[in-house]
């Protein structure tokens, strides 16, 4: 297959589009929300769900034509295909303009990636149908609980199955669900959402035990009992869920109910993060670039400018710190393509999609903490967004799995080694 480095036209419009509402939408307001934490952006939320309606519906998953699989293209124009990496320029753009924004945009988030990557096609047309309905709404993903985030196997949460009704009933306290609150809560402005629930139907199987659940928005002894106060990405709301006897219809288990004696299922499961990690990568990807390019527009205004071509002796030290931020920068963003490219073309990509989080987590933590420190006050000051930047970008080395838990990931499938060999 063909190495393709000109990004095909429809990302380019996508860039361009959303570059846009970026400047428009979310940098006037990114302070704002910033300090006004837990405040929901509804301009913004209903703006951008008119808008992706208008488009054909949205998920953190390639388009889908309405029935849950994805669409055929047509024999005519046989291009490869670009969902993934249109997604990954997609949230680029928009966390360039503020990345805790973007998680305020409504559609499926990690709850629908769930589904789209452990569900049959009956549930994915069942569960993705709402996404483009007249209301915006959310769904969202709670594995974490307290004791069980980088080692997942360790959740309590328990499903058991009731014979009478024939329906599962949940029982179990999930932290940490970012978009948990505007899923499940009920707002007079958002259709009904849902939060995927993973719990054990069967602890004494370990792996092979653990299934993820739909939960419906307003299921009865579900709620969102806390909102956490956070350093960064302070819009996004993540919240702490709590299930209690929540009945859950029998049909909402995603993949096999029966206990299988591998963990074949699991790790189906575990394959939403394949798809959504090069996303996430992504995301800081377009904080830290928003952070470089402000930094090299304050130097131009003190008459310091980037004289690309000179050899690197000749270089001032802030240039030298420049260009070696732009190269960690792109060689991050090419190694989220590459990434996003063989989930595209259906290529087995766990290596790629931890490879890509790791750099991102890295790079973008170190470039905004850079530029805070070349602006020096101006960096620490909260009246411009570099110190904002520098505290929203931490997260992208956190949440699906840390940068400590990727690199594991990277380990095991380069040498080869099981999740108990190597850990
Ligand atoms: C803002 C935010 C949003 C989130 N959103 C979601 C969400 O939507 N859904 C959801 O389910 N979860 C979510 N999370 C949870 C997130 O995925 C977990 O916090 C993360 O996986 C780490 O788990 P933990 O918090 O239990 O930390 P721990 O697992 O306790 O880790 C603590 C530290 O130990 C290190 N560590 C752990 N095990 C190892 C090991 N074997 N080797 C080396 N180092 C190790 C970790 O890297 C980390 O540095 C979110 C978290 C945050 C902060």
């Amino acid at each position: 297959m063909p190495i393709e480095f000109e990004a095909p036209k429809p990302i380019i419009q996508a860039q361009f589009v959303l570059k846009t509402v970026a400047e428009e939408m979310m940098r006037p307001k990114s302070r704002y929300f910033d300090e006004n934490e837990h405040e929901i952006p509804w301009d913004y939320i209903e703006f951008m769900h008119s808008a992706m309606k208008a488009m054909g519906g949205s998920s953190l998953a390639p388009k889908e034509n309405g029935n849950g699989r994805e669409k055929e293209s047509s024999e005519k124009e046989k291009r490869p295909p670009i969902g993934y990496q249109l997604i990954a320029t997609q949230l680029e753009a928009l966390s360039w303009g503020d990345v805790g924004m973007y998680h305020c945009l409504p559609g499926g988030g990690l709850g629908a990636a769930a589904v789209h990557s452990v569900g049959t096609p009956e549930q994915k047309a069942k569960f993705l149908a709402r996404f483009n309905a007249e209301k915006p709404t959310f769904a969202a993903m709670c594995i974490t609980e307290a004791g069980a985030g980088s080692d997942n196997s360790a959740i309590r949460t328990r499903a058991v199955l009731d014979e009478k009704t024939n329906e599962w009933v949940i029982n179990g306290e999930k932290i940490f669900v970012t978009g948990g609150d505007k899923s499940f809560t009920e707002y007079e402005k958002l259709g009904r959402g849902f939060i995927v629930v993973w719990a054990s139907i069967d602890p004494s199987a370990g792996r092979a035990g653990m299934r993820a659940f739909v939960v419906e928005g307003g299921t009865p002894g579900v709620k969102a009992v806390k909102l956490e106060h956070k350093m960064g990405i302070r819009v996004s709301d993540t919240a702490a869920i709590s299930l209690v006897d929540a009945r859950v219809p029998f049909e909402n288990i995603l993949g096999s109910p029966t206990v299988e004696t591998n963990t074949a299922g699991f790790k189906k499961a575990m394959a939403t993060f394949d798809a959504t990690r090069p996303l996430v990568a992504a995301t800081g990807i377009g904080v830290a670039r928003a952070a470089l390019e402000f930094l090299k527009e304050k130097l131009a205004e003190n008459g310091v400018q980037i004289r690309y071509g000179l050899p690197r002796q000749k270089l001032s030290n802030i240039e030298r710190e420049v260009i070696d931020m732009e190269v960690m920068l792109k060689s991050a963003w090419l190694m989220v393509i590459k990434a996003v490219w063989m989930a595209d073309n259906k290529k087995p990509n766990a290596l790629e999609a931890s490879m890509s989080k790791v750099k991102s987590g890295d790079v973008t933590t170190k470039i905004t903490q850079k530029v805070v420190e070349i602006l020096g006050p101006l960096g620490y000051s909260r009246e411009f967004l570099a110190e904002k930047w520098f505290r929203d970008a931490k997260i992208t080395d956190i949440y699906e799995g840390t940068g400590q838990i990727n690199r594991l990931v990277v380990a095991r499938q380069i040498l080869g080694y099981s999740g108990k060999d190597l850990r």
